[in-house]
């Protein structure tokens, strides 16, 4: 599932909150209520919901847990959401205790049948959309689903029209790679305020001959950065952290202006729960640590041992350990777990060389997300 959890437009810091501090707090919780989905394709195949997903009472009762973990955005992902009847009573509950809350459905049908005016009176602020090709034969063709690409540019426009924050999510392979260029145009056209882009980590929806090696994935980081400067939107990555290094290296003003912020990565600043409940540092990151049936959200996500060491660059292992870049990006950790199973290990496709060596005391961008 490619997601979208650095929605940089509703960021605490932007807000006067200059030490947001992710070793108490989330800043994004990302919560899957449901995996049912009724159009399948290559993300998500067609199944019902699952009799063991959250109840209602549970999701209400889970609601609160989000609230004392006080994140900045609660971005609620499918699944189809519309096939959980309850998600209006789930909204609702939300706006009362105050949460901010973005929604991720999987494309369906249902998606016509949505009313973005109702969602935004129950407190909705974002809607995150999955959009893969500039045209309607290039998307559905790698998404696998027929009709997709129609269901989804409608519903951005219709979202948009009503006032919500739009995010598109857009997935790259060697699939999909000759769609860049006209991606970019179409997102300058389509001018949500994210446009988020990631590349499939080893063991997801994409066969191995799909992913980038390091020097592609680079490459790509590059022409991304270079494309930023042209788009009027935010332009953010799930899983390629690297492309703040890369950023940085252009000296980004943008990326400058708010690097703690933009630190983000599993476990740091994020906490995925699962349609059952489980507790992980990130979508793409399959540890469970907890399950909010029985534990408390907060408290593993401050004090479980997988956390804390997501938190702590040193205990990166390889060249991500001694990295000076490390605070603000830290590899990927699902691309690390998902080669390796060491959810620690250094990020296999990054090709850069860090200029320091390990505990030579070189100076870090630590220093600007550290308090
Ligand atoms: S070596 Fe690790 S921390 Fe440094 S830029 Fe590459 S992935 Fe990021």
């Amino acid at each position: 599932m490619p997601i979208s959890y650095l929605p940089q437009s509703v960021n605490p810091l932007s807000e006067g909150n200059p030490r947001f501090d992710f070793e108490r707090h989330p800043s994004i919780i990302v919560w899957e209520l449901t995996r049912a989905c009724s159009s399948g394709g290559r993300i998500f195949p067609r199944r019902k919901r699952d009799s063991f997903e959250l109840s209602t009472r549970e999701a209400l009762r889970f609601i609160e847990q989000a609230v004392a973990a006080r994140p900045s955005l609660l971005m609620i992902a499918g699944g189809d959401l519309t096939e959980r009847p309850d998600l209006n009573d789930i909204l609702g509950t939300a706006f009362n205790h105050g949460l901010r809350v973005g929604l991720h459905p999987v494309a369906s049908p249902n998606l016509l049948k949505v009313d973005f005016a109702a969602l935004k009176q129950l407190g909705v602020m974002q809607l995150s959309l999955d959009l893969h090709g500039s045209t309607a034969e290039s998307h559905d063709h790698f998404a696998g689903v027929e009709g997709s690409w129609e269901w989804i540019t409608q519903s951005l426009v219709r979202g948009k029209q009503e006032g919500l924050q739009i995010q598109i999510n857009t997935v790259f392979t060697h699939q999909n790679l000759g769609e860049f260029e006209p991606m970019v145009q179409l997102i300058a056209k389509l001018a949500p305020d994210v446009w988020n882009v990631s590349q499939y980590l080893p063991r997801e929806a994409a066969k191995p001959s799909e992913l980038f090696n390091g020097t592609e994935s680079e490459a790509f980081l590059k022409a991304l950065s270079k494309a930023k400067l042209g788009l009027t939107c935010e332009v953010t990555t799930s899983d390629t952290p690297q492309f703040r290094r890369v950023s940085l290296q252009n000296s980004d003003p943008d990326l400058m202006k708010n690097l703690a912020a933009k630190s983000i990565n599993d476990g740091r600043g994020l906490v995925f729960v699962t349609h059952l409940g489980e507790i992980r540092p990130g979508p793409h990151l399959p540890i469970n640590t907890g399950n909010v049936r029985e534990s408390k959200l907060l408290d593993i996500y401050r004090n479980n041992q997988v956390f804390r060491g997501l938190r702590n660059p040193a205990l990166l292992k390889g060249k991500c350990g001694y990295c000076e870049y490390n605070s603000i990006c830290g590899g990927s950790r699902g691309r690390a777990y998902g080669t390796t199973g060491d959810y620690l290990a250094q990020d296999p496709v990054c090709i850069y060389e860090p200029k320091s060596r390990p505990n030579d005391g070189t100076d870090s961008w630590r220093m600007y997300c550290d308090d």
